[in-house]
């Protein structure tokens, strides 16, 4: 799910940069088109890494081959990806873990935070909040489309991490609220930031799951563009951002979804009072008809998340005992 997050499928497809590298179509059986800045390559997933794919960053130290993620794509990349000896994770996803049943004998590591979902199947479904009936589907969907196999060998690491690779340092920046455990990871001396699933989709920041958090999310977004950058890769979509002022306008946007999302919420109350499940069938931010197993779980997170910050502004109440909402 993951994919959920964020990134999960969604309908609002942003147009290409105009210098965008991948615009042009693409199928599954071309060859991976990429970037380059420095020893960092930024492999483009199917339609600019759209979910369920994703981008892979591979930094070639001297020393060390690092691979940030390992997404969809990561399995049609070669033996560039595959001689892979350390993967570090943004976060805990299935979209973002699809490449590690290729590097049996690398290194993985991930903010500690999201380390059991990375260990565990159990720890996977703690992470998500899936609900008992969604998870064993869950679990067969995620073997079949992202290759899905857990690892308890993973380790954690925290904020201000940082790895020496030979001629190359990364450096984690630890942004909560997609997960808990979210990072953004800095190369230097290229000064390319992997900021993984603060996408900046037009579909805007995914916070559906049981790990997520809003008020993170916002602080997390605010706290983005101190991280001393030149070049901005997200894991989905986006893609690359190589002008500062281009890629803050396109965090703004992408910030200003959270609040859009309030107002929706209040208009679907304004109709009169609404348990959460009857906002929860009305749905919030995905269409009602589009189905998935993990839909129902992550439109209950998301709204509960908002009703919650609504009712901390008073600008929700809840009503009754059978836990009826209305606008306040
Ligand atoms: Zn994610």
């Amino acid at each position: 799910m993951a994919a959920r997050p964020a990134t999960r499928p969604h309908y609002h497809v942003a147009s290409p940069l105009p210098n965008d590298p991948t615009r042009t179509d693409a199928t599954m059986t071309d060859p991976v088109r990429r970037l380059d800045f420095g020893r960092v390559a930024v492999h483009f997933g199917d339609k600019s890494g759209k979910y369920p794919d994703g981008n892979q960053v591979i930094v070639r130290g001297t020393d060390t081959r690092a691979a940030f993620d390992t997404p969809l794509v990561s399995n049609r990349i070669g033996p560039e990806f595959d001689a892979t000896e350390l993967v570090l994770l943004g976060h805990a996803h299935e979209d973002h873990m699809a490449g590690l049943h290729r590097l049996p004998r690398a290194a993985v590591q991930v903010h500690e935070h999201d380390l059991d979902a990375v260990r565990s199947w159990e720890g996977l479904v703690r992470h998500y909040g899936l609900s008992l009936a969604a998870a064993e589907p869950m679990r067969a969907k995620i073997r079949r489309e992202f290759f899905y196999a857990p690892r308890p060998d993973a380790t954690g690491y925290r904020d201000g991490a940082t790895w020496d690779l030979g001629q190359a340092r990364v450096r984690a920046f630890h942004l909560p609220g997609h997960t808990a455990g979210h990072c953004a990871l800095l190369v230097e001396p290229e000064g390319v930031a992997f900021i993984g699933d603060i996408d900046l989709s037009g579909f805007g920041p995914y916070y559906g799951d049981a790990a997520s958090n809003l008020a993170d999310f916002r602080r997390s977004i605010a706290r983005l563009p101190e991280i001393p950058a030149r070049v901005w890769v997200t894991s989905h979509h986006r893609g690359v951002y190589t002008e500062r002022a281009a890629f803050l306008a396109a965090l703004a946007a992408y910030a200003a979804k959270i609040d859009e999302r309030s107002e929706r919420l209040l208009e679907m109350l304004s109709g009169g009072l609404k348990t959460l499940d009857e906002l929860v069938a009305m749905r919030l931010i995905y269409p009602t008809d589009f189905q998935e197993i993990w839909i129902e779980d992550a439109e209950r997170h998301t709204i509960r998340r908002h009703l919650d910050e609504l009712l901390e502004a008073g600008r929700v109440r809840c009503v009754d005992d059978a836990g009826r909402y209305a606008r306040a």
